[in-house]
């Protein structure tokens, strides 16, 4: 395990590169804006890496990340934060032009999936948001259906499985159709699938594409849900915590 003292910033090194603040919900543009990578850890376009100063972090229990900032630490809840860092990325997709949609692969063999009475007119009703995401669906048989294509974002569910999943869960809800509030299910599920996992141990460059990544995408400080994702602690309040009043 990375220790907390031993990628320090040298005492040359300027500011840290990553802030703190995006836990109050506002968007720091820190990072010059560039197109979005089309995969969750496409490695960073730029390449002045040995020009900028190391990050202070430590994953613990597979589950959180601790970041040195400015002021203090901010600890990072690893699947809530990656969820809305995704989140966003796939929102941005469903908003654009008709014509933009976010990058998928035409399946080689179709997968398919199984409907109930009822439910492929729930399908239907998600189709449109589906295709901005990349995933195509069409009849396949009498209640059958085929995942045609289906998003690189979401390369680690299995197409027909998340399908029928996402079918099974709106069932259960009372969305209407058309609505925004469909949009944001969808968009929640989807996102939640694709996140790294909590327990999941994470690599560097993971960790630190992560953590570039948030600081493009707005609301990075909750997770979809509303959930906190990055909570901070100045180093003033963890002083008065610890009842310190000098050395
Ligand atoms: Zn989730």
């Amino acid at each position: 395990m990375k220790s907390f003292f031993d990628n320090a910033p040298s005492p040359s090194s300027a500011a840290p590169r990553l802030l703190s603040g995006s836990g109050a919900g506002e968007y720091r543009p820190y990072f010059p804006q560039k197109p979005m990578p089309s995969v969750a850890f496409e490695p960073p376009l730029h390449s002045d890496e040995s020009a900028a100063p190391r990050l202070n972090w430590m994953q613990v229990q597979n589950s959180y990340i601790i970041i040195e900032t400015e002021t203090g630490m901010d600890v990072i809840d690893q699947h809530a934060y990656h969820e809305r860092i995704i989140y966003e990325k796939m929102y941005a997709r469903v908003v654009a032009p008709e014509t933009e949609r976010l990058e998928s692969q035409k399946l080689l063999i179709p997968d398919t999936f199984e409907l109930r009475a009822g439910q492929e007119e729930l399908l239907e009703l998600c189709t449109d948001v589906l295709h901005k995401l990349g995933i195509d669906v069409a009849p396949f048989g009498p209640g059958v259906w085929a995942v045609q294509s289906f998003p690189t974002l979401l390369r680690k569910a299995k197409p027909a499985e998340f399908m029928e999943e996402l079918i099974e869960k709106l069932a259960e809800t009372h969305i209407a159709p058309g609505s925004e509030e469909l949009v944001h299910f969808i968009l929640d599920t989807a996102s939640c699938k694709a996140a790294i996992k909590a327990g999941q141990k994470l690599s560097e460059m993971e960790v630190v594409h992560m953590l570039e990544e948030a600081e493009r995408t707005q609301r990075s400080g909750r997770c979809p849900h509303g959930r906190p994702a990055r909570i901070s602690f100045t180093k003033d309040a963890l002083d008065k915590q610890f009842k310190r009043t000098g050395f």
